[in-house]
């Protein structure tokens, strides 16, 4: 077994956890949960395995492709989670894939996945990507067409909105992020309480390796790391086995 899997987790549950103290003290609570989701994009099974072994269970994907082709190793053991743009003609092969689909951003995508959890019998869980920063290359709906957006997507059937996710753009200095962070974190709370149907508003998705301590400090309860654990990602050798 490769150690430094092992050493990685350890240090990033520690980071969390430090983090998460940094949080109960400012705003004065008890320590919040905080869920991790191994990010396992361009890493092979055997590194997937790793982390399992260190007690790690929800594991999130990029693209529906390169899940599919893991997926099969590792069946249902596994929590699963998506976490890059999602296409229409995606869909049937995601939905019954995955647990949670953390990046719902049109109205067509949330369209297409109710019309085929419902003929799955599923109900879906999904988030819905917020763009904080309004950036142009990224996905997602503007933070001020969130709430709107909610109200579209939870009337569709078999699908219920657990939350919100987003990327924050990546800066040196993680800091930045924690404006980008905390307006969401406040829209978040403001959509639970308006409450919609098929809403349950229970998971912020926010935070990577760049900013996951920063990210909690401002209330995520769901983090999503790939290089803090498994290393930097080697898109050559990904490129060649497409
Ligand atoms: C790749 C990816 C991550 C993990 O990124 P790291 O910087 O390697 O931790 C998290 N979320 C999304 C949406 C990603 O695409």
């Amino acid at each position: 077994m490769d150690l430094s899997i092992k050493c990685n987790i350890a240090a990033v549950e520690q980071n969390i956890q430090l983090a998460q103290e940094r949080r109960a003290k400012r705003t004065g609570s008890t320590l919040m949960p905080v869920k991790l989701i191994a990010v396992t994009k361009n890493h092979s099974t055997a590194e997937m395995q790793q982390a399992i072994d260190c007690g790690l269970t929800a594991i999130g994907e990029n693209r529906v492709q390169e899940a599919v082709a893991k997926y099969d190793v590792f069946q249902d053991q596994l929590e699963y989670h998506l976490l890059g743009h999602l296409q229409t003609n995606k869909v049937k092969q995601a939905v019954p894939l995955f647990d949670l689909i953390h990046s719902v951003d049109s109205e067509k995508l949330a369209r297409q996945i109710s019309r085929v959890a419902g003929e799955l019998n599923k109900v879906q869980q999904v988030l819905l990507e917020v763009n904080v920063a309004g950036e142009i290359t990224k996905f997602g709906v503007p933070l001020a067409d969130a709430l709107h957006f909610a109200k579209l997507v939870s009337e569709l059937p078999n699908l219920v909105v657990s939350g919100l996710m987003t990327i924050a753009p990546h800066y040196d200095d993680p800091e930045a992020t924690r404006p980008l962070f905390r307006s969401l974190y406040e829209k978040f709370i403001a959509m639970k309480q308006v409450s919609l149907p098929n809403c349950t508003m229970q998971w912020l998705s926010m935070g990577m390796t760049n900013d996951y301590p920063v990210a909690i400090e401002e209330g995520a309860n769901m983090i999503r790391v790939g290089t803090a654990i498994f290393g930097a990602r080697n898109y050559a050798i990904e490129l060649t086995r497409r």
